[in-house]
């Protein structure tokens, strides 16, 4: 095992974790007594963490309270200084990104690699991205203001990420917060609050409440002017209808079942280490993983082969130990559910070749072959390191079988023609469309789906207009100088 310098970093996040032991909620600007609640566990060695506090009503109403009451304030300061707390905040996730990093990998149960080298980098460019949006927004947005308070809740897979992808571009645009981590993965939320105090952030601008999906309910309930969801379309769907007929805004993004589609001209080393990055990276549990894999006919034992070969190098294992590819699965609720789908999808009639159920909470890689597309594995978001295979014979064909799916949130296209690349990603009805390429986030570039995935967008313009509200103003169009004659 090669545990690097993180055996530093994780002895500072056991120091943390003894300090604290058990957390309150984070509300108008301090930790609450903790209350009566739930242990939150590493799931790669089932050692139990911390214990964190179970938000009901009240909970939920104190920081509702707090965030209106910050709101007025937090707005009325200019994009300026805004724009300096946002900074601040990116500059001391800088500071303790290794601290983040190792805190969310033994929450979470991902690589070391993938939370130094992409979760926490990430989280940082967002702050600084919206540190910038907070200057612009004025001139950028002219006639638009803020929502009020916004309710936040967030999935498990990149827990400091999709606090970053909420909280970053909210507080830009000059409203104010309560966040709802999910049940599995508190912690790094909770050290966040610690880094709002850090820079001294006006008490209620930021308010986390924990606890699990009667807490996401409450904050439903409770009166905010949008609720920002992540997380499974069925959840989704209820809150819609919850909010149905109030007024308030929301945004959804859930789920997806993303085609990742090898024409026939494609690099096919290339393609095969598009699919580690694709539904390989974080043990498949991407909401965007190019899930199907959908590859010309032409050229498809010679891809599988590779892919095959190239599976079966990678390494499984402790998630701290820097050479580890795949982690741990977030829980064994997980682990299970994944199972199950294999279990049903080969009772369908398909081949499941690795993916075998490991000793904990792992799971091998693997892929489904030989699969209908009528077999639940090439339906259910499986939400594991597993993904399909199947063949196509023409263009026309690989389409219809990328569109044959509830979801389009992503899509992933390998092509050595800019032609054919683009004809396709054109025809697949998706939110985000890759080419030669997977799972790239930018914090300008919108992310966001149709369909069953959801609507609205996080990141760049289109992610601070969803955190915006009134008349738009056409300033840009007015403003364009006349042409010359
Ligand atoms: P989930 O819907 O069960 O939970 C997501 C969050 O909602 C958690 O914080 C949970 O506590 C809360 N919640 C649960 N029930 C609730 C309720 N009735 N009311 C309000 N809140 C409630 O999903 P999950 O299992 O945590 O995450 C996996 C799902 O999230 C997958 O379907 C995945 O595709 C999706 N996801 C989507 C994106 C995206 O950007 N589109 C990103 C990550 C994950």
């Amino acid at each position: 095992l090669d545990y690097g310098a993180s055996v530093e970093d994780a002895a500072a996040v056991r120091d943390w974790l003894a300090q604290h032991q058990k957390f309150g909620h984070f509300i108008g600007g301090s930790f609450t007594q903790p209350g009566r609640g739930f242990a939150t566990s590493d799931p790669a060695t089932g050692e139990v963490l911390a214990h964190v506090s179970q938000g009901g009503d009240e909970d939920v109403g104190k920081a509702v309270k707090a965030a209106r009451k910050a709101q007025p304030a937090w707005a009325a300061l200019s994009g300026h200084d805004r724009a300096r707390y946002l900074y601040a905040i990116a500059r001391t996730i800088q500071k303790r990104e290794r601290f983040l990093a190792v805190l969310e990998t033994l929450d979470n149960g991902k690589p070391i690699r993938e939370t130094r080298d992409i979760d926490v980098p990430l989280v940082v460019r967002h702050f600084y991205h919206h540190a910038g949006w907070a200057e612009l927004a004025e001139t950028e947005f002219p006639g638009l203001r803020p929502l009020g308070v916004c309710g936040q809740i967030i999935p498990w897979n990149f827990p400091l990420l999709m606090l970053a992808w909420k909280v970053a571009p909210a507080l830009a645009a000059g409203n104010t917060v309560v966040l709802k981590p999910a049940e599995y993965t508190p912690l790094t939320a909770l050290a966040f609050a610690e880094i709002c105090q850090h820079v001294g952030l006006p008490a209620g601008v930021v308010n986390i409440v924990t606890g699990d999906g009667e807490t996401g309910a409450a904050l439903v309930r409770a009166k905010t002017d949008k609720i920002a969801f992540t997380g499974s379309t069925e959840v989704g769907r209820a809150i819609a209808h919850a909010l149905a007929g109030s007024g308030r805004k929301l945004t959804l993004e859930l789920g997806g079942k993303s085609p990742f589609v090898v024409m026939e001209d494609a690099d096919l080393d290339a393609a095969v280490e598009g699919v580690v990055d694709s539904i390989w990276f974080n043990q498949g549990e991407v909401c965007c993983a190019g899930s199907r894999i959908l590859v010309a006919e032409s050229v498809s034992a010679r891809f599988e082969a590779l892919l095959r070969a190239r599976m079966e190098k990678l390494r499984v294992g402790a998630p701290l130990d820097k050479s580890t590819d795949v982690g741990a699965i977030v829980h064994p609720v997980q682990k299970e559910r994944i199972l199950k789908i294999c279990r049903d999808a080969v009772a369908a009639g398909a081949e499941l070749v690795g993916g075998a159920p490991l000793a904990g909470c792992f799971v091998a890689p693997g892929y489904l072959r030989g699969i209908a597309p009528a077999n639940p594995g090439m339906s259910e978001e499986i939400f594991g390191p597993i993904a399909t295979l199947s063949t196509f014979r023409t263009p026309d064909e690989a389409a219809d079988l990328a569109n044959n799916t509830r979801y389009g949130l992503a899509a992933s296209i390998w092509s050595e023609s800019a032609t054919v690349a683009t004809d396709m990603a054109a025809r697949i009805k998706a939110g985000v469309v890759w080419i030669n390429a997977a799972n790239l986030f930018d914090a300008a570039a919108p992310f966001g789906g149709v369909k069953d995935s959801g609507y609205g967008r996080e990141g760049g313009r289109a992610g601070m207009r969803d955190y915006l509200t009134g008349p738009e103003v056409k300033a840009q169009a007015e403003s364009k100088p006349a042409p010359i004659s």
